[in-house]
């Protein structure tokens, strides 16, 4: 009998991994609370068109789907003057993304799964996981009970599957608060003529007033600009409007008239999840936080990392899906993606933890350079921060002039380094009790500094308070 498999979520990474294992003959159904029509944000993504081909998807123009290449980026510090920016510069084409309406991205990955055999259920609420002892059988509903032989946790970064999982497996449950970022996104009218504008594509660290670090971008397209604003805390519409008209003051090209979008959506901001497997479980995508650390994107990643599932729970010849048969996923994936992936939210945790100063300073004086910030949405790798520069002396020398700069970074390096020794002690096969110790120190390497960076009311008050509901102490997680 064909072995059953749910899906919870059609996200990017639920669609992909639906996709390769209905082709492979497993009788896989993707349960989606929202209506198909529903599903995407009316805005555009940048994807790295590569990763269709990895998973065997048609390029968007095979379907006659609209994609365009997407401008190069120039970063700013909170200084926004001219002669402070930083232009991203990509040395091979391929490195180059597409960028494609996220319904039209939708649209292609339904039809992949569809076209793969795969059953798609809408309009379904997911309200937590069915359990026999510590193995997840299935998943409860707003329509039933559903049971099956395994169920892929897809269902995004605030997943009721996760959540709900027993204290007993350590799947973190909880995101704290520096770990992710709300982000409000529309596109507004374009006043002026967009050849008269300098940077198309502005992405800009700490540019409003706020005390906490802030990322946002003006992106002028032909007809319109969007703009996307993300803080560390919500924003209420009225703190959203200020800050778009702070904006306006210098960036003639943001109209006041928002035309599409307007939605704020918070985004895991971290690294990825110690244990991504239990029993009849394996998590992927947002709701293993796999979103680059630095710009948040995580499409891209998810769909390469579905081919990485897809294969583990092909080779489990036992079709048992218990931990055991489902680690070589976690394994691979840490090892292809997790290694150079996770260090970057060291780094992301060292730039959110410094002031609007040090930011500037570390722009201006060449601390940070094009290498750096040539970062892309499918960009995994902390290779990209560390390379080998001729002028890293010179740039160490301007380093060691700030002092607490100089041993915030210092703490990173030595976490990063830190985190990949560990890594090489991942264990190679499975076993509870060693699995469970080696996630409990690779979430130390990246929490223990960040208490001594932020008080503790900035990354502990939601771990707090969901430890009262589901007691589980921050110590724990
Ligand atoms: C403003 C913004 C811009 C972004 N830009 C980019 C970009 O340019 N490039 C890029 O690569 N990434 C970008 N991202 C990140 C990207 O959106 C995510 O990383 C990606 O969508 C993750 O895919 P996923 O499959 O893990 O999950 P999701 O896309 O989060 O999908 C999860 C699915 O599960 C469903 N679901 C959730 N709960 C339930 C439930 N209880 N019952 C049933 N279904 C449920 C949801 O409705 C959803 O369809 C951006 C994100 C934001 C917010």
């Amino acid at each position: 009998m064909r072995k059953k498999i749910i899906v919870a979520g059609a996200g990017h990474s639920g669609l992909t991994t639906a996709a390769q294992l209905a082709r492979a003959g497993f009788d896989v159904t993707v349960y989606e609370r929202l209506a198909k029509e529903d599903l995407g944000y009316d805005w555009y993504d940048a994807v790295n068109p590569n990763v269709f081909r990895v998973v065997g998807c048609p390029h968007p123009g095979e379907k006659c789907i609209p994609w365009k290449w997407r401008q190069d980026i120039t970063y700013f510090g909170p200084n926004t003057a001219q002669k402070h920016k930083i232009v991203q510069k990509f040395k091979k084409p391929e490195d180059i993304e597409i960028i494609m309406e996220r319904k039209d991205i939708y649209k292609l990955l339904i039809g992949f799964a569809e076209d793969n055999g795969v059953k798609m259920e809408y309009g379904v609420t997911i309200q937590g996981p069915l359990l026999i002892g510590d193995r997840v059988v299935g998943i409860a509903t707003d329509h039933g009970d559903i049971y099956a032989d395994l169920v892929i946790d897809a269902a995004g970064m605030n997943s009721p599957v996760r959540k709900q999982l027993p204290d007993c497996l350590h799947i973190q449950r909880d995101i704290l608060k520096n770990e992710r970022i709300y982000t409000y996104r529309a596109f507004y009218d374009l006043p002026v003529d967009p050849k008269s504008v300098e940077d198309r594509y502005k992405v800009m660290f700490r540019p409003d007033p706020c005390e906490d670090f802030s990322l946002s971008w003006i992106t002028t397209q032909d007809t319109y600009t969007d703009l996307l604003i993300g803080h560390m805390t919500p924003m209420s519409d009225e703190e959203i409007d200020d800050i778009a008209a702070w904006y306006r003051k210098t960036n003639p090209q943001l109209g006041p008239n928002r035309l599409r979008g307007g939605q704020t959506v918070p985004i895991p901001f971290r690294r990825p999840l110690s244990i991504l497997v239990a029993d009849g479980y394996a998590a992927i995508g947002d709701s293993a936080f796999m979103t680059m650390p630095l710009n948040c994107s995580g499409i891209s990643t998810s769909i390469e990392v579905s081919k990485i599932l897809a294969d583990a729970i092909l080779a489990d010849q036992t079709q048992t899906f218990s931990a055991e048969t489902l680690w070589p996923y976690q394994y691979n994936f840490f090892k292809k993606i997790g290694q150079g992936l996770a260090p970057i939210a060291l780094v992301k945790d060292l730039i959110i933890s410094i002031d609007h100063q040090q930011t500037d300073y570390a722009f201006d004086t060449g601390i940070i350079t094009w290498r750096e910030l040539t970062i892309t949405a499918d960009q995994h790798s902390i290779w990209n921060f560390l390379h080998f520069d001729p002028k890293l002396p010179k740039r160490g020398v301007t380093l060691a002039k700030d002092k607490e700069l100089l041993k915030r970074a210092a703490g990173t390096i030595a976490d990063t380094a830190e985190f990949l020794a560990w890594l090489q002690v991942l264990p190679r096969r499975y076993s509870r009790a060693a699995v469970q110790r080696w996630a409990k120190e690779y979430d130390a390497i990246f929490t223990r500094r960040v208490k001594t960076y932020f008080p503790a009311s900035f990354y502990r008050d939601e771990a707090e308070q969901n430890s009262k509901e589901r007691n589980v102490t921050y110590e724990n997680v």
